[in-house]
């Protein structure tokens, strides 16, 4: 695309699927928008599953992507959460929560699609090639240099939303490194899953099985010393590994597909930091997998950062004012979600004395008192600020 830009209401840097959720959301304001994507065209081949919550599929349809993602979900109608080498399990299920679904399960690249089919008709100036090499921001007015087809360039914009996944443009805070990768991969099992999902907690770390399609999506977390020998196992090797890990609930593992390994570290940022700059998405936050919140948490961010962009004067979305307004919207949602996912990160890798006995008491307790069930399930659904 050879579109030459100048001056926008609001530039997004980075076309991922959250930066590309903003360009949606704002289709029918009257603002100028344009989305940097430094690929080269809006596609993403990734081999993460993701599972959605019942809250970000509500926001997806109004966005219009759920319609083209449907038929390519899969429901999550129970979750059984336990731990390895300790008593207690829980079951939360869709039933008891009074939702048709937990959530869902995607590929990664089945919901970029669905969200970048319908970029073409937002209205939104799209930038591919785009590598975004500094943002600016001021109140009033802010400019974004980059680099396009070997060549610099800029534009300014009244608000940058910087949406590039943290990679790479200054201004992160705190990074605490988990010293652990996920290891990702399909696998079948000799039980058909019936739309159950698992999180087992193991000492190494926690164990996802989502159901996807006629098997599961693995997310194994791992130590970082170990993710090379465990990505080299032959099949056959890692699903014998992978049994003794997980235990023989859905039956033995029968086939892996493909594997691939993400490092894990919680990133965490002030979210206006600079009039004219707003963080969302994984530039914002970036957290471990282990509740599946990373892109439910930013699909949430994008969505309440056009709804105050559309509630605000065209002209002082740069103000200061304008970050504190969005600021407060997102606040304990943000640190709720961060919160909660090092939580039980931490919680269920201890071996201090007493805590695994802790934890079972906990899931025990959970599993026996559906308020709480249905509490823990509407956070995990619809966000902490949901009471
Ligand atoms: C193993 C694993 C499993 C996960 N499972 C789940 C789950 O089950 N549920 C869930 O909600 N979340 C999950 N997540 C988190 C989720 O994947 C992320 O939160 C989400 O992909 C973040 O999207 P984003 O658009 O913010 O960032 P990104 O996907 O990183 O996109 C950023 C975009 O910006 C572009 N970009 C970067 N730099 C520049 C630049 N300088 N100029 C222009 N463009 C640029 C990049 O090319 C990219 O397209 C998981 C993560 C991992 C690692």
């Amino acid at each position: 695309m050879s579109e030459v830009v100048e001056h926008v209401d609001i530039a997004i840097v980075g076309g991922g699927p959250v930066g590309a959720a903003l360009a949606l959301a704002l289709r029918e304001a009257d603002l100028r928008v344009a989305l940097l994507e430094a690929r080269a065209d809006f596609a993403a081949r990734d081999p993460r599953a993701i599972a959605l919550s019942q809250g970000s599929r509500l926001i997806l349809e109004r966005l219009g992507a759920w319609q083209r993602l449907a038929g390519r979900a899969t429901p999550i109608e129970t979750i059984h959460v336990s731990q390895r080498g300790g008593f207690g399990s829980a079951r939360l299920t869709a039933a008891e929560a009074g939702v048709p679904a937990l959530g869902y399960t995607v590929e990664y690249g089945d919901l970029y699609a669905a969200l970048a089919n319908g970029l073409p008709g937002s209205g939104a100036a799209l930038l591919s090639g785009t590598r975004v090499t500094d943002v600016a921001p001021a109140a009033g007015c802010g400019l974004v240099a980059y680099e396009r087809d070997g060549r610099p360039a800029s534009l300014t914009a009244r608000l940058i939303a910087l949406a590039d996944g943290g990679r790479g443009l200054p201004g992160r805070t705190r990074v605490k490194d988990y010293g652990q990768s996920a290891v990702v991969c399909a696998v079948r099992t000799a039980r058909p899953h019936r739309n159950l999902a698992y999180e087992r907690f193991t000492p190494a770390g926690p164990i996802a099985l989502l159901p996807l399609g006629e098997g599961y999506a693995l997310v194994w977390t791992t130590p970082a010393a170990e993710v090379e020998a465990r990505l080299a196992l032959d099949d056959t090797a890692f699903l014998a590994e992978l049994g003794r890990a997980f235990g023989d609930r859905q039956g033995a593992f029968l086939a892996a597909g493909p594997r691939a390994a993400f490092p894990l570290r919680l990133v965490t940022s002030t979210l206006a930091e600079r009039p004219g700059l707003i963080r969302i998405g994984n530039a914002a936050q970036t957290l471990h997998p282990v509740a599946g919140q990373g892109f439910n948490l930013g699909l949430r961010d994008a969505w309440k950062l056009a709804e105050a962009i559309l509630d605000w004067p065209r002209e002082a979305l740069g103000d200061a004012a304008f970050q504190d307004r969005y600021s407060a919207a997102r606040r304990w949602d943000v640190a709720g979600g961060i919160a909660m996912t090092d939580l039980l990160v931490e919680l269920f890798v201890s071996e201090l004395p007493g805590v695994a006995q802790a934890r079972g008491w906990a899931l025990t307790l959970m599993d026996a008192l559906p308020p709480v069930k249905q509490l823990f399930a509407r956070k995990m659904m619809f966000g902490a600020r949901t009471w």
